[in-house]
């Protein structure tokens, strides 16, 4: 049986092309969805068109029960899980002095908890199998902090120790699990930012030019076919931070 990966947040953005790239080399792609149906279901139907089949399913992965009840789909139809890919993300750009225990909550919700539910649930059917690969989607801020996004910063730091954390715990049950840290990478989570803006941001990258999600893709399917890589955050940024 070909290998069963499940990809959260796949219905835009970095985890729409996560879920393709891998569903054309022939992963078995669960697609995670939450408010974006509509997307979910188009994304299913284009690969349809080239015979190409996918789960869609939606769960919030803020929420405990809904991560257990998409592992337990999986489990269910396939059995077993080879990689989790956690993606599914939120941001937000507020002054530090604004931010609401709302928003701090929310933040960590939707971009720590998620990672933290996922992998606990996961990981006891990869145990069993002495055979997993997880890799987080963090981001570079997790690494530099950013201002006026400080939530978003702690949140993306915090999945940065989770991965190291379970890289040392898990290894000797052959899981590896990484953390890819985009740069800038052109998706609508940067659709508050204008041109000019967006302008001098590349100005600021060594390759002078913005990220875009196969460029995120391609570090994903070079780490879950890899072996001996584990613990690591792989920047993903045209050299953003050296
Ligand atoms: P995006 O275009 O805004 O897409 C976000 C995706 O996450 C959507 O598919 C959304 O699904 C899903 N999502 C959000 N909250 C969810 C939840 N609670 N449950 C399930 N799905 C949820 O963002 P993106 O740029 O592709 O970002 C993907 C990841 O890369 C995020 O973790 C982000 O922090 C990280 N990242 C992005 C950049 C960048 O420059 N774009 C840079 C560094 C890191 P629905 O619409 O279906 O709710």
């Amino acid at each position: 049986m070909n290998k069963v990966v499940i990809v959260t947040g796949a219905s835009r953005g970095i985890g729409r092309n996560i879920a393709t790239t891998l569903a054309k080399k022939g992963y078995i792609v669960i697609a995670n969805y939450n408010k974006s149906e509509n997307k979910a279901i188009e994304l299913q139907q284009n690969l349809k068109k080239e015979n190409i089949n996918i789960d869609i399913f939606k769960a919030d992965v803020s929420n405990r029960d809904e991560v257990k009840k998409l592992v337990q789909f999986v489990i269910n139809k396939y059995k077993k899980i080879d990689c989790v890919i956690n993606n599914a993300g939120i941001d937000q750009v507020k002054m530090f002095l604004d931010i609401t225990d709302a928003d701090w909550n929310n933040m960590i919700s939707n971009n720590l908890n998620s990672v933290f539910y996922m992998c606990q649930e996961v990981l006891p059917y990869m145990i069993h199998e002495k055979n997993g690969v997880i890799i987080n989607i963090s981001s570079i801020w997790g690494v530099t902090g950013a201002s006026c996004e400080s939530h978003y910063a702690v949140s993306k730091a915090g999945v940065d120790a989770l991965t190291k954390s379970l890289a040392k715990e898990m290894g000797p049950s052959n899981i590896r699990i990484n953390s890819i840290a985009p740069g800038f990478i052109d998706t609508e989570m940067n659709n508050n930012l204008n041109e000019e803006e967006k302008q001098e941001i590349k100005e600021e990258i060594p390759l002078q030019k913005i990220g875009k999600v196969e460029d995120v893709s391609r570090t994903v399917e070079w780490i879950v076919e890899d072996e001996y890589i584990t613990g690591q955050v792989i920047s993903v940024n045209g050299g953003w931070l050296i």
